[in-house]
């Protein structure tokens, strides 16, 4: 028998991908209790947990956009300053929060794409 060890990842992913839109729309204000920063954080850091637990590598992008020291979900304009690197196909994102920079290389349009969600 044992388990079936494909589900289980597929369910911790599903978690995953739950607990980012949680976080996102805190720092989007979509959320009704409005933005909650502290619980927003929680989301994130248990995303994360899950995600290492269950060895989840690169299913969700959105984990390339948090900040590596605090946390937070890097949201262009609302929890961080973009600056385009346009020689380097990437961009320096810089927490609004604690001020930790994180470069995100592009590929083509997600680029143009960058430059039009201000
Ligand atoms: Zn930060």
């Amino acid at each position: 028998m044992g388990n079936d060890k494909g589900t289980i990842k597929r369910i911790a992913e599903e978690r995953i991908s739950i607990l980012l839109d949680m976080a996102e729309s805190f720092y989007r204000g979509k959320a009704p209790q409005g933005v909650d920063d502290a619980l927003a954080k929680k989301y994130i850091g248990l995303a994360m947990q899950i995600r290492r637990h269950y060895k989840i590598k690169g299913k969700d992008k959105r984990f390339d956009t948090v900040c590596k020291k605090c946390h937070t979900l890097l949201i262009p304009g609302i929890t961080c300053t973009v600056r385009i690197l346009g020689r380097e196909h990437a961009a320096l994102y810089k927490c609004i929060q604690c001020g930790t920079e994180k470069r995100i290389i592009f590929h083509g349009k997600s680029m143009a794409a960058m430059q039009n969600s201000k």
